[in-house]
């Protein structure tokens, strides 16, 4: 990916002030996704990053990770994993609490989604504080996933999130 096409989807991300709370600036990528050329380019960075590595599942995080990562798990060819906000998936689950930048939440993983040992790369938009990456790795661990790789289009870096997913490899693309 050139550094030009890095720009450009920079350029896209539309910032959005004081959204969903006073104080917070919100990284809105609708932009992107509605850029055919853009979206497409978002997710082959994505799919550059797992080139060559070892991926049995792709875990993504409601709602804006499922873009992402639906695309990516459909272009390697393997299986698609959603963790849930509280209360919208059918079968037996396993739940954690978080903290994220803009408040507390609960999600939730199908105990069944991941086989035991199987190699996990957890995708999202954004990486702030890391509350909700950290409660997702400890639910793919839980149920006994291997989270060897987390990939984010964008992250905050003064906000120190990666440091809450001590050993998996943080990989973010658009930096602020
Ligand atoms: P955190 O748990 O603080 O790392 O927050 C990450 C989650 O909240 C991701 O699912 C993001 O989509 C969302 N999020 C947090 N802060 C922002 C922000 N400033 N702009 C857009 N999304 C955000």
């Amino acid at each position: 990916m050139s550094e030009e096409d890095i720009s450009r989807l920079r350029a896209a991300v539309r910032d959005v002030p004081d959204f969903p709370k006073p104080g917070i600036i919100f990284k809105d990528i609708t932009p992107v996704l509605a850029d055919g050329e853009l979206f497409r380019k978002s997710v082959d960075l994505f799919l550059k990053e797992c080139h060559g590595k070892l991926i049995d599942k792709v875990v993504g995080i409601d709602a804006r990770g499922f873009l992402f990562g639906s695309a990516v798990a459909y272009e390697l060819g393997v299986g698609f994993v959603p963790l849930r906000k509280k209360g919208r998936l059918p079968y037996k689950t396993e739940r954690a609490s978080y903290s994220l930048e803009y408040g507390e939440a609960e999600m939730e993983l199908h105990i069944d989604a991941i086989e035991r040992g199987e190699k996990v790369v957890l995708i999202d938009d954004l990486l702030a504080t890391g509350g909700t990456s950290a409660s997702a790795a400890s639910l793919i661990r839980k149920v006994g996933g291997d989270l060897t790789e987390a990939m984010f289009l964008i992250e905050l870096e003064f906000l120190h999130g990666r440091s809450k997913l001590p050993g998996t490899s943080v990989t973010s693309f658009l930096k602020w």
